[in-house]
């Protein structure tokens, strides 16, 4: 695996170089979908001529995780203690490691503790993108320089800034939008501390209602910006969807893109997925073995009808709460629900509380579990994603992947890749999935009742889940589009 990393790298670095800068990143640290795009997009472009290099913060642990370490960059005070940034390989990845313990070796997740943020998150963040910017301007010490800097979501939003701020340089900058709820605020007074300087806090650059915001800092810097779904780029410059930054958005149209996300097609993979027993569109007998599998594991009875799964952060953005108030109807119907999930204690209250309500057919683990989700989509009839707002998603992928029809909200990257159940769209033979809108509790209790429908019908649902499953949901499409964009700004 590693030789043939490395294989990449030589023949990727062809087209150009890529310095990757992200707080998290698969299989090192991940609390959500960032980390998976963040881990899967070098050996996408490296199909596409790019080598990319992939900077994140040296958690406590991490470097034990690098092979061939070795010193590339240092700075003795940065951001109040030293910094240094160690080269090496990981998980398949050419990664760079920036170990600074004043910033990074906390006790709780890469974020927060029992909860509470981390009081210097925007130092913490504001020195991987100083890392980031000082290596894309001078390189590392071994001469390495990338030709494109893309930073991701708003803890790599003060790399385009450092680099543009620094002065003209040959090195274009990409900021990717993985969600916007996300902003990196700081109060105003803290911008000396982030290294900004004073002339910089206007409403045209970092300065966001009164506060300084490090994503309207990649925003109004980077040479482009991308956002992780076609339909989420729309929805951004709207004010429903923008979270206060939709005129800055509206302002970059020209220079913002959608590419939609891809998935991992080698760990998802129901013919060959290590928790599961096999399967794929020409025998779909092991799905069946894993779906008794799963109802044994939950603890619960047979259930006549579809078994939707659920595995996601338990938040307001993720619509839990409508799951909680629609699905009561479903059960009814014959449906059965397993849910896999950590997120607000209330709502983990509200899915335990289906639990208890519903012995036998509502089976809830509240936890992080990345096998027990393989085991849920191999063995679900339905996965839920009755999502608020998603700018690309990625279980409604997995399940299109697994033949586990996705249930999703009409909005973000949902809308861009499931092609909902209607008459019109099941008799020209293009549904893959179940879409609804208005997002709220009727919308979906009314979505659930066409999954019970379509379920009774065993014909159209095998041709359903077929045609799902042979939805291109790879990252070769994404990394073309990525690649063209690095090279319209090389050009
Ligand atoms: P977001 O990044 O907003 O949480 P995405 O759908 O883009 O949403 O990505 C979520 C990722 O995290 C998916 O890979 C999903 O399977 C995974 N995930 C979420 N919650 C859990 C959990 N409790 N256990 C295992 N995997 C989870």
């Amino acid at each position: 695996m590693k030789g043939q990393g490395e294989g990449m790298t030589a023949t990727a670095a062809q087209h150009g170089t890529v310095l990757s800068v992200a707080s998290e990143c698969v299989p090192l640290v991940k609390t959500g979908g960032l980390a998976d795009v963040v881990g899967a997009l070098p050996a996408a472009l490296a199909g596409q001529g790019f080598a990319v290099r992939t900077l994140i913060p040296a958690y406590p642990g991490l470097v034990k995780a690098l092979a061939h370490e070795r010193e590339v960059w240092a700075e003795a005070d940065l951001f109040g203690g030293p910094g240094r940034v160690l080269a090496g390989r990981a998980g398949g990845l050419d990664l760079l490691l920036l170990e600074a313990p004043h910033l990074y070796d906390r006790d709780g997740g890469p974020y927060s503790a029992h909860g509470a943020d981390y009081p210097d998150n925007p130092e913490r963040f504001a020195a991987l993108s100083w890392a980031a910017a000082a290596i894309a301007r001078g390189g590392t010490e071994e001469g390495w320089r990338p030709s494109i800097l893309h930073a991701h979501d708003w803890q790599g939003g003060l790399a385009p800034a450092y680099l543009r701020y620094g002065g003209a340089t040959a090195v274009r900058s990409v900021l990717t939008i993985h969600n916007i709820a996300f902003q990196g605020i700081a109060p105003a007074d803290r911008l000396a501390k982030l290294r900004l300087a004073p002339g910089t806090f206007t409403p045209d650059q970092v300065e966001y209602y009164g506060n300084i915001s490090a994503l309207k800092a990649g925003l109004v810097t980077a040479d482009a910006i991308t956002t992780v779904s076609p339909n989420y780029a729309n929805e951004l410059m709207r004010p429903e969807f923008g979270m206060g930054l939709q005129g800055v958005i509206a302002a970059r149209a020209a220079s913002l893109h959608g590419i939609l996300n891809g998935v991992d097609t080698a760990v998802w993979d129901p013919s060959r997925d290590p928790d599961a027993a096999p399967y794929g569109p020409r025998s779909m007998k092991g799905k069946a073995t894993n779906r008794a599998a799963l109802l044994a594991e939950f603890g619960l009875g047979p259930v006549p009808g579809p078994l939707a799964i659920l595995v996601s952060r338990l938040t307001h953005q993720k619509g839990i709460d409508l799951v909680a108030e629609a699905v009561p109807d479903f059960i009814a119907g014959g449906g059965g629900l397993v849910v896999l999930g950590t997120g607000d204690p209330a709502l983990e209250a509200a899915m335990r509380g289906l639990a208890e309500r519903f012995p036998g057919r509502v089976g809830v683990t509240i936890g992080y579990d990345e096998a027990l989700s393989h085991r849920m989509f191999a063995g679900g009839d339905a996965v839920l994603v009755p999502s608020r707002f998603e700018p690309c998603g990625l279980t409604q992928l997995y399940g299109l992947r697994y033949g586990t029809i996705p249930v999703v909200a009409l909005t973000g990257g949902l809308a861009d890749s499931v092609i909902g159940a209607t008459p019109a769209s099941l008799s020209a033979g293009a549904a893959t999935g179940i879409t609804f809108h208005p997002v709220d509790a009727l919308g979906l209790r009314q979505a659930l009742a066409r999954l019970l429908a379509l379920h009774a019908e065993p014909a159209v649902w095998a041709a359903m889940r077929a045609r799902a499953m042979k939805a291109e949901v790879s990252w070769d499409s994404a990394a073309a589009r990525y690649a063209a964009l690095y090279r319209s700004l090389a050009g």
